[in-house]
């Protein structure tokens, strides 16, 4: 990734200079460094983990002894240096699997993720209104798919919602366009599949998805947008996940822009996502086509891609009020980098021009942050629900080996 002027001289961010936890026993701080190097770099040997972390060969050698006892890390190949040394190279346990549930209010898709975080299977589970049957759906269909698996090792069910998931209450305590707040989705997700389930917003899943799975090197301040349904956004900054008392930080899809606007399912007026969402996207259609009632998202950018004015009109007005929606955000937090997932990711020819433009505009001073699109909006979403899971053994703080 393009790196800017100003992180050059920030090496390597990584995971391990993220401070999401509380302090560390020494021992735990240098497991997740060992970890987080064999990671980013494998395969390698002891030797290569001593050398790039500075600890000791010994304190390395106990560190690995026990990241595979845990499982975590499985010794593979033997590499053949000079003058007959034949270390054995380590890398991550990819029989080691999460379940991601990635929920939006008309459906959900489960998939099977590893370590590496890459998709093994996947499939799709229609959801209705109600929580109670829609949950009995998605665990169904878990039971069903982890008989595949069964040779795997199971770490737990991360779930990333649309909506905020209060840790202290365990409950979803904000989730306008999925109506689900008095249900206790995590409880009746843990008991029917008995596995531990993290669950956390879209947004937020998608931006440690990255800090995991790796974009974010160099770069300390970003934010994460997620435009689908609604609007979601997670927040680095200064190295750190923002989230805000009752997890609730980052809610800028519900900062209204006009008080006179349309309604929000919030229960405000002229909030960000009712402009700059993909429901927006297809009100602005049915105003310039009545006829076209009942357009997916899918298929409006399919119309545009097919030279419908209408449909490309109604997604460059999308594009603009996303761009212009970034204001409070540059504003608020200077991010040097803005990540966008979702729908609007597999147009990213249409819609990046438009809000690179109008965000240009909002900067109050130095240059404006750069503008990039995450990896197809489904996958960047499960990929976050499995990193809610995995993170707990890479993000921790601080950053430095201790000796
Ligand atoms: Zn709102």
């Amino acid at each position: 990734m393009h790196q800017r002027q100003h992180s050059k001289s920030i090496r390597h961010v990584d995971l391990t200079d993220v401070q999401l936890a509380s302090s560390e026993t020494a021992r735990g701080i240098n497991r997740n460094i060992v970890l987080e190097l064999i990671r980013a770099n494998q395969p390698l040997s002891r030797a290569d983990i001593s050398r790039r972390s500075g600890l000791q060969r010994s304190t390395v050698s106990q560190i690995v002894e026990q990241l595979i006892r845990e499982n975590w890390v499985r010794e593979g190949a033997v590499a053949s240096l000079a003058r007959g040394r034949h270390p054995t190279l380590l890398g991550l346990n990819e029989d080691l699997i999460v379940i991601a549930v990635d929920i939006h209010p008309k459906q959900a898709t489960i998939a099977m993720v590893d370590l590496n975080g890459r998709l093994l299977s996947r499939s799709l589970v229609p959801l209705t209104s109600s929580p109670g049957p829609s949950t009995r759906l998605i665990t169904d269909r878990i039971q069903r798919m982890r008989q595949d698996f069964l040779s795997k090792s199971i770490e737990g069910i991360g779930i990333s919602l649309p909506g905020r998931f209060d840790p202290g209450m365990q409950r979803m305590i904000f989730a306008p366009n999925l109506h689900w707040h008095e249900f206790d989705l995590l409880g009746t997700i843990e008991k029917e599949a008995g596995l531990a389930v993290r669950m956390e917003n879209a947004a937020t899943a998608c931006l440690l998805a990255e800090l995991l799975f790796g974009r974010l090197n160099g770069v300390r301040d970003a934010v994460l947008v997620t435009v689908s349904e609604g609007i979601g956004t997670g927040v680095f900054a200064n190295g750190q996940v923002i989230t805000g008392s009752h997890g609730m930080a980052g809610e800028f899809g519900h900062v209204s822009l006009d008080p006179s606007g349309p309604l929000c399912a919030c229960g405000r007026k002229g909030c960000w996502e009712t402009f700059g969402s993909c429901s927006a996207a297809l009100r602005y259609f049915e105003e310039l086509q009545p006829k076209a009632m009942g357009t997916t998202f899918q298929e409006l950018l399919n119309r545009a891609e097919d030279g419908d004015e209408s449909a490309a009109l109604a997604l460059e007005k999308q594009a603009v009020h996303i761009g212009r929606g970034l204001g409070p955000i540059i504003a608020g937090l200077s991010p040097s980098l803005i990540l966008f997932s979702g729908d609007i990711t597999s147009a990213w020819s249409r819609f990046g021009p438009v809000i690179e433009r109008e965000a240009a505009k909002l900067s109050l001073a130095g240059e404006a942050p750069q503008i990039l699109p995450t990896y197809d909006g489904e996958i960047a979403r499960l990929r976050g629900a499995a990193a809610l899971v995995f993170q707990r053994r890479f993000v921790r703080e601080p950053s430095l080996p201790v000796r």
